[in-house]
């Protein structure tokens, strides 16, 4: 007798996000790969240009944690990067015993090229919904906020993780929260996940 086909488990719908996701990581980090590859670029310099876009005059312990490798890694490759005129470093203003990595204007253009692949990304989760597009996002920021407190990231600069976060601090029912560093009200979907006023806690 023909089995009548049944759906999956519901439990195991979290191991298939997890799958899916999965996917998306490895897509992403192949990318960036012979992008940075076909640019005679190491991956770590690749992320190290990108990061600096969004983030001018990093330290190096700041771009090392930026993106969870080793200061002495990040080190080498900004030395390359310097060496490739792509970046400089100066004393900081804030403080000069730190160096302030900044990028030339050779660098800012390598940076635009290497940001290409989130572009193609934007486009497919831009299909989502305006509902999808918040449930993903809600869902995202729950997981980064576990991984965070179980000290599998480490280097997370969102409100969520920030000391100028306060949750439901607002009486505004459409912007519970609030910053305190920049006074301002917003809801979960305004929620930043890297904000370069971050205060870590
Ligand atoms: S400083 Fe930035 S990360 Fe911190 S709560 Fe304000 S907006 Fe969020």
């Amino acid at each position: 007798m023909p089995q009548t086909p049944t759906a999956p488990p519901h439990e195991q719908l979290s191991r298939r996000v997890t799958a899916a996701l999965g996917k998306l990581g490895l897509a992403l980090r192949s990318e960036a790969r012979a992008g940075a590859s076909s640019r005679g670029m190491s991956p770590t310099q690749g992320e190290i240009l990108v990061f600096l876009l969004r983030s001018p005059g990093s330290s190096l312990s700041e771009v090392a944690e930026a993106l969870s490798v080793t200061r002495p890694t990040v080190s080498d490759a900004v030395d390359t990067l310097v060496r490739k005129g792509f970046v400089t470093k100066n004393k900081a203003e804030r403080d000069p015993r730190i160096l302030s990595l900044v990028l030339t204007e050779a660098g800012t253009a390598e940076a635009q090229l290497a940001t290409g692949w989130p572009d193609k990304l934007h486009g497919a989760v831009d299909t989502l919904s305006k509902e999808e597009q918040a449930v993903w996002f809600r869902g995202l920021v729950k997981m980064i906020d576990r991984l965070r407190e179980g000290g599998s990231i480490q280097a997370v600069r969102m409100c969520t993780a920030c000391k100028h976060f306060r949750r439901n601090a607002s009486a505004n029912a459409s912007a519970p929260h609030r910053c305190a560093l920049l006074e301002i009200d917003f809801s979960d979907l305004d929620l930043r996940i890297e904000c370069p006023e971050f205060g870590a806690r």
